[in-house]
């Protein structure tokens, strides 16, 4: 299975994408966590990273692109992949389409967790809470926002005319939201025409 995760920063892609992760055998890629790695260990594609992450901005579609390359190119993802945080925008969106085919290997879905913006407020300052991640100020939280609404949001639309997209209501227990994701998997299409 090979599956893209659409989501409002905070809107729980990541804890969801861990749970399909143990479901369905195949690794959680996510673009954030491999910028973060970068980050830590200080590479000089971390040093670059850190300013532009901690401002609520995109990294450059080039080096994020060469990141997942490399990444897809390792052996454990031969049965499948769940993305998370990639692609942002429609640029990245095609990137990826064409890398995929280039692999033989097409995505199956793209699911969307649909969260209201006064429960993504909510989450994101928990989580800067409990993850202390430097990014989820509120100055941060509200451009990182903003950057989905104006260049991540519209790959829903991009996805539901190519007939990937299903959409998943995003709030209530963690347990649930996984049923609708596994129950949104089985049905080929589940945004109206
Ligand atoms: P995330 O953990 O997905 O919320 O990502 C944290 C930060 O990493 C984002 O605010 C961006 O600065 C950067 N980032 C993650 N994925 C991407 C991507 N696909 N393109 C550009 N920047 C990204």
């Amino acid at each position: 299975m090979r599956l893209v995760l659409l989501g409002a920063p905070g809107s729980g892609k990541g804890t969801q994408a861990t749970r399909l992760t143990s479901e369905l055998g195949v690794p959680h890629i996510s673009t954030g966590d491999l910028l973060r790695a970068a980050v830590a260990e200080g590479t000089p594609l971390g040093l670059k990273a850190k300013a532009v992450m901690d401002a609520g901005h995109l990294v450059s579609d080039a080096i994020v692109l060469d990141m997942l390359e490399d990444r897809l190119s390792r052996a454990d993802v031969a049965h499948g992949f769940i993305l998370d945080g990639y692609p942002r925008n429609l640029a990245q969106a095609d990137a990826l389409d064409l890398l995929l085919r280039r692999l033989g290997q097409p995505l199956n879905a793209v699911v969307k967790l649909e969260v209201p913006i006064d429960a993504i407020v909510e989450r994101t300052a928990l989580r800067a809470h409990e993850e202390g991640r430097t990014d989820d100020t509120p100055e941060t939280v509200r451009k990182r926002l903003q950057i989905y609404q104006e260049q991540t949001a519209p790959l829903a639309d991009h996805y539901a005319k190519i007939r990937l997209l299903k959409v998943v209501d995003g709030i209530g227990q963690v347990e649930a939201i996984f049923s609708r994701i596994l129950m949104a998997l089985q049905h080929p299409q589940t945004v109206p025409d």
